[in-house]
């Protein structure tokens, strides 16, 4: 953690400014609930960063984010990384979002519409509220399948939408307890090779009414709703800075702008 390996993965984050996917501060350093009293959580575990876990995220699936692939995002929150992997699969490529919350999607919608409308319009993002755990069998098979949310399992259904040949990168465990962010790679015989990357904490993929309990449930306290209601994963220049990313220039880069203008 804490290390961008790719330049590409680098570009990509700094292409997609945060600022469009949350209300205030997008440039802080904690997990964030995206929608405020919703019981809804990026959790990770302390030792890691949320910026440097999308960079993480993206690094692992860069050589399948190539011009063209077919993703499948599963918890799609605010649409951040659906943007992400959108640049990353080009014009030629497709990326379906999958949220059970629908004021999420909307959210997600409206935060795209502000960062680059043509994602939308010209369907290379498509959204839809169901239940991710059943995947999105219309546009499978899928090159990448990433899973926002941890599951006990590995679930077989959505394993069945990988193409071989494909990656499938997601939180396995149970929440609260060890979980692994494991990738898998569907082979040619459709066999699957799995690789632990390390731990982590995630909410769990679950169904809605159980998302939608007390805070606690997931294992926060009411209190950081009211102080801070609202905003997803935020990260900031500072963090930025700390990491020794691939990417030339990079520190100068970030020295050189206010963090308002980071992404400008
Ligand atoms: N990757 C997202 C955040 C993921 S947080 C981002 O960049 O913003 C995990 C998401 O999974 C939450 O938005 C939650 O609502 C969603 N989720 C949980 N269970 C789900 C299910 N069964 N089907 C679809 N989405 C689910």
């Amino acid at each position: 953690m804490g290390t961008i390996k790719t330049e590409r993965a680098f570009n990509i984050l700094m292409a997609t400014n945060r600022r469009h996917y949350t209300k205030t501060n997008p440039y802080q350093d904690w997990p964030q609930n995206i929608v405020p009293f919703l019981g809804i959580h990026v959790c990770l575990n302390l030792s890691s960063m949320v910026l440097s876990f999308h960079a993480y995220s993206l690094d692992a699936l860069n050589d399948k984010l190539i011009e063209g692939a077919t993703v499948l995002d599963v918890g799609s929150g605010s649409g951040y990384l659906t943007s992400c992997f959108a640049r990353m699969v080009g014009p030629a490529g497709r990326v379906i979002g999958i949220e059970h919350i629908p004021e999420l999607v909307e959210q997600s919608i409206a935060n795209i519409n502000s960062d680059d409308p043509t994602l939308l319009t010209g369907g290379r993002i498509q959204f839809f509220v169901s239940d991710g755990r059943l995947g999105y069998p219309a546009a499978a098979p899928y090159d990448v399948i990433y899973v926002g949310a941890s599951t006990v399992e590995v679930p077989k259904t959505l394993l069945s939408q990988l193409k071989p040949g494909g990656r499938m990168v997601l939180p396995v465990g149970k929440y609260g307890d060890i979980q692994y962010y494991e990738q898998l790679d569907k082979q040619e015989d459709g066999t699957v090779v799995i690789k632990k990357m390390m731990r982590v904490q995630f909410i769990p993929l679950t169904d809605e009414a159980a998302q939608m309990q007390s805070p606690e449930v997931l294992g926060f306290h009411p209190h950081d709703y009211l102080v801070l209601p609202g905003y997803m994963e935020r990260v900031s220049p500072q963090v930025l800075q700390q990491l020794p990313l691939a990417a030339p220039n990079w520190a100068e880069k970030l020295n050189s702008k206010s963090q308002d203008a980071l992404w400008e």
